[in-house]
């Protein structure tokens, strides 16, 4: 296996050649894996989109207490409007996404998993454009608050430049976000459409 360096994460490429799998081992039905796969989908969106979440109220704390630190023009940057606009934008979105995330969370656990694949899978996409969305927006303005700090590694923005540099392993990967937003309106057609036969 041979491994490719990223800044995000490494990649590796594997070969399979005359692999035999025991019966007991075999996930869904023979044949049927890509269904599988595309089902487990959901889950991974739901880990990667808590996870951007999260870091998006990450992003929001550190440039409050940046925000509080800093002086610039003989004003601590909390007492500058133009930041406090940011920290609101920053705020409504976090509490919104994070909203938004609990109340597919708790269906996930109230729902059947097949009713998860078949009812939540477009839900799930949108949240998840949403919340790297959300994440791309708060790591911008985040950097902006931090300034120059945001642009060096270590010290007080550290953890704004590291998450800036992220924010593309969570807006890609699970579905991209073009990919996961269309998802999420095919999902939506799918059942308007069943449910305006099941009337005729
Ligand atoms: C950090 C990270 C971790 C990853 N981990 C894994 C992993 O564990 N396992 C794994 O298998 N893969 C993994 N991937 C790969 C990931 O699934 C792909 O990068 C992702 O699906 C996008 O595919 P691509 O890179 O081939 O881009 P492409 O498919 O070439 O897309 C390029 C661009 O075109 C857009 N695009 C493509 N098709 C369409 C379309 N039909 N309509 C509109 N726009 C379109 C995309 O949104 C994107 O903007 C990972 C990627 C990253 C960055």
């Amino acid at each position: 296996m041979k491994c490719q360096g990223a800044w995000g994460s490494g990649t590796g490429y594997v070969e399979f050649q005359d692999v035999k799998v025991p019966v007991n081992h075999l996930i869904g039905e023979e044949n049927q894996g890509f269904k599988v796969m595309m089902y487990n989908f959901n889950y991974e969106r739901l880990r990667n989109a808590s996870c951007a979440s999260r870091f998006s109220r990450v992003l929001l704390e550190e440039s409050m207490r940046y925000a509080f630190k800093r002086k610039t023009f003989g004003k601590r940057l909390i007492d500058h409007p133009v930041i406090r606009l940011k920290l609101a934008h920053m705020a409504r979105q976090c509490e919104s996404t994070h909203n938004w995330l609990e109340n597919i969370v708790l269906q996930t656990t109230l729902m059947p998993r097949q009713q998860v694949n078949t009812q939540l899978a477009g839900g799930i996409a949108l949240l998840k454009a949403q919340c790297s969305i959300v994440m791309e927006y708060c790591a911008r303005e985040a950097a902006q608050i931090f300034g120059g700090l945001a642009y060096t590694r270590g010290g007080q923005g550290e953890k704004v430049e590291r998450l800036y540099r992220e924010v593309k392993a969570f807006a890609i990967p699970a579905g991209s976000e073009e990919i996961v937003l269309d998802l999420g309106i095919r999902q939506a057609m799918k059942s308007y459409e069943q449910n305006r036969k099941s009337k005729m």
